[in-house]
């Protein structure tokens, strides 16, 4: 429930009446978490390095701050919104026009595969707010057309997505253009190292709000077995062997199926209909299936933070566990800084299991 909050209302920001109306007329009743904890920091004018879940309610979490700080009467660019998709960016343009509704604010979309003309002829009118792509956004602001000498906000949408190769170069370049003041507002469901590095670089003292679940390894028992590399391969289809043998099959999971394919597989696996998978970290990844009880680690990872995501659980429901590592005599010194770094025990594997430990 996007809704489920500490009690806090939007009158509590003291916004203006015009745009408290837009929100109520949305449908908007009350902020959600991510929502009370960002309007209020945004405000204030601090760097915000937020992660909510998708479907928490960021989009308005940042646009409501964003037309609050907006001065109608003045004409200039004063918030540029960065999203990676053409889709995203009309979403997102959309939700500040439904808010922004009763204020004389004037919102632009603009993104890559369009006619650069008729945005240079948009930017001779008012603009208060440029949603869009960032490679677009850069070319117009290096006519000299897109102006952001008084743009002190800067938003980043799907930041994870944005600092990929093809797009954070032109957010790098875009920022030069912004005055020293600005505010930058990163937005995000994962927090891969390139969010980390740029947060580093150009928002070293952020507010940061973490409303994921964090996960654990409580309740999880951890065992390693040495394999030599060429016999994993049959070790596992030992395994196999044993859970066909009981009447289970398996399903694989890999980046090159037809993304169809791969929706079905995962449903399934989501429902319990197929119990064992075998895929690559391209799925672990911001997958939280509670019902996953016994993971096994074919190629032994080479950092905790894999480590983490590919055995922890998250919640704190003492969910019971069982995690098995394939461990090659290159691994034990990985296996070994794993252990110290997430303080958790990994134990040579005995030769039963008792089941009642997963
Ligand atoms: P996210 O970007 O976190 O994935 P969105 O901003 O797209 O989430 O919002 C998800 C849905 O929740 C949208 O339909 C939006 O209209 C709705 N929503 C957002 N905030 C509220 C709120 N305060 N009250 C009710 N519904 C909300
Ligand atoms: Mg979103």
């Amino acid at each position: 429930d996007v809704t489920a909050t500490k009690g806090n209302e939007f009158e509590d920001y003291f916004l203006k009446r015009e745009l408290l109306m837009g929100i109520y007329e949305k449908g908007f009743e009350r902020p959600s978490p991510i929502q009370e904890e960002s309007i209020p920091i945004a405000l204030t004018g601090s760097d915000i390095l937020a992660r909510a879940k998708n479907g928490t309610g960021k989009t308005a979490a940042f646009c409501i701050p964003a037309l609050e700080k907006i001065d109608q009467e003045k004409n200039a660019i004063q918030v540029v919104i960065l999203v990676p998709t053409r889709e995203l960016a009309l979403q997102t343009s959309q939700v500040c026009k439904e808010l922004g509704k009763h204020l004389k604010i004037q919102v632009m979309v603009t993104t890559g595969g369009t006619s650069l003309k008729d945005d240079i002829v948009r930017l001779y009118q008012p603009v208060h707010l440029i949603v869009g792509t960032p490679g677009r956004i850069l070319d117009l602001t290096k006519k000299g057309v897109c102006i952001l000498k008084d743009c002190s906000m800067l938003i980043m949408d799907e930041a994870d997505k944005l600092l990929s190769p093809e797009f954070q170069p032109s957010i790098e370049q875009l920022i030069r253009y912004l005055p020293a003041s600005r505010q930058i507002l990163m937005f995000s469901a994962t927090f891969p190292v390139t969010v980390k590095e740029f947060k580093d670089k150009y928002l070293p003292k952020p507010y940061v709000i973490n409303l994921m679940d964090e996960l654990t390894l409580k309740g999880i028992t951890q065992f390693y077995a040495f394999v030599e590399e060429r016999q994993k391969v049959h070790c596992l289809n030992t395994l196999f062997s044993k859970i066909t043998e009981l009447g289970y099959s398996c399903f694989y999971i890999h980046a090159k199926m037809l993304q169809d394919h791969r929706n079905r597989v995962f449903h399934d696996f989501r429902n319990g209909a197929c119990r064992n998978l075998v895929c690559t970290d391209l799925f672990t990844r911001g997958i939280d299936i509670q019902a996953v009880n016994v993971v096994i680690n074919f190629d032994f990872p080479k950092n905790s933070e894999t480590y983490l995501h590919r055995v922890g659980r998250s919640g704190r429901f003492g969910h019971l566990g069982l995690a098995v590592n394939l461990i090659t005599y290159e691994d034990r010194f990985n296996l070994y800084r794993i252990e110290q770094e997430l303080g958790t025990e990994i134990k040579p594997i005995p030769p039963q299991i008792d089941q009642a430990i997963y």
